[in-house]
């Protein structure tokens, strides 16, 4: 008998991660590319190349896998496998059938969630939330993600429940890319970080843009804001202290809503910026909770592939089989 094996694809606004994952979460294949620009019909395709790249590398034809999975950003309909309304990919608005387009090109099933429910969703199973019956998952990259387990399970809402990046943190504040004002997302997405900061560069020094330049990359990368940090530069230094207190009210006023166990942290900057930075969140978020006894703050343990991993629980069959 053959052991079910499973793709999952996590589709970002900086990069596609595709998996192969068997019994467990466990990963025996993967590959990962650019983001392409072009819309929806480029997105596909290159999500097409990628898991059939992740099967190469697991040794077996993409034919092969049970299924596949794809956690995917904006608005979601899993039930049609359409998304819309992507806010960190070029010319991705309207509607588009992500799901049957993949089906028919791969000639397997696949199936299409948010992308956020994935990540948390593996986390649950085989990472930080591990053993925790309640946590608050915060994606801290392009974008703010987050995502919610209550009584041992994700909770979906109506579909977007734990949007924790678009919870107000300043009324009448900074326009977010959602078309609200004051959301935790523009003080601390990446997104919005890099915009202040071009701002910020046109009136004082920052080393921020030369390490970018340098480094031939054309977004301000998590890496490149860790530098610009451990060089003591001003702009960095006072954009990420301002993220953090955004974070730490969104996050804080999270935990006296919802009393979780747990609070775990991923994403590009989340992860890259690491325990000391989660320890002054969670410092900040402390000021905004309510109880005396506050949740435990930790990493998320999957790093970057965890959005894949998550993905491929999204394909058919697997939450039978486990
Ligand atoms: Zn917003």
């Amino acid at each position: 008998m053959t052991v079910p094996l499973r793709g999952g694809v996590d589709v970002g606004g900086t990069k596609i991660q595709a998996v192969v994952t068997r019994r467990g979460g466990k990963v025996v294949g993967q590959a990962r590319r650019n983001t392409p620009t072009g819309g929806p019909e480029a997105v596909a395709r290159d999500v097409a190349l990628t898991i059939t790249e992740a099967a190469t590398n697991a040794g077996l034809r993409v034919r092969e896998l049970t299924g596949v999975g794809v956690g995917a950003p904006g608005a979601v309909d899993g039930s049609t496998g359409t998304v819309q309304q992507v806010p960190n990919i070029d010319d991705w608005q309207g509607p588009y059938p992500l799901g049957p387009v993949l089906t028919e090109r791969l000639g397997i099933p696949v199936t299409v969630g948010n992308d956020v429910s994935a990540a948390v969703e593996a986390e649950r199973r085989y990472g930080a939330g591990r053993g925790t019956r309640s946590f608050l998952g915060v994606f801290w990259g392009t974008g703010v993600g987050g995502g919610l387990v209550l009584d041992g399970r994700l909770v979906r809402g109506r579909g977007s429940a734990g949007e924790i990046g678009h919870v107000c943190v300043k009324p009448g504040g900074r326009r977010c890319n959602c078309g609200l004002r004051g959301c935790v997302e523009a003080y601390a997405g990446r997104g919005a970080l890099e915009q202040r900061a071009r701002r910020e560069a046109r009136k004082r020094k920052t080393i921020l843009f030369e390490l970018q330049h340098k480094r031939g990359r054309d977004t301000l990368t998590s890496g490149i804001w860790l530098r610009a940090l451990d060089a003591r530069d001003a702009v960095a230094t006072e954009l990420l202290d301002e993220a953090v207190q955004a974070l730490g009210v969104a996050i804080g006023s999270a935990v006296t809503l919802l009393d979780v166990e747990l609070v775990v942290m991923g994403g590009g900057l989340g992860e890259r910026l690491g325990a000391s930075w989660l320890g002054r969140i969670e410092k900040a978020a402390r000021r905004h909770t309510f109880f005396r006894e506050a949740p435990s703050y930790r990493l998320a343990e999957l790093g970057d592939m965890g959005g894949a991993i998550g993905a491929s629980l999204l394909a058919r069959r697997a939450l039978e089989s486990e």
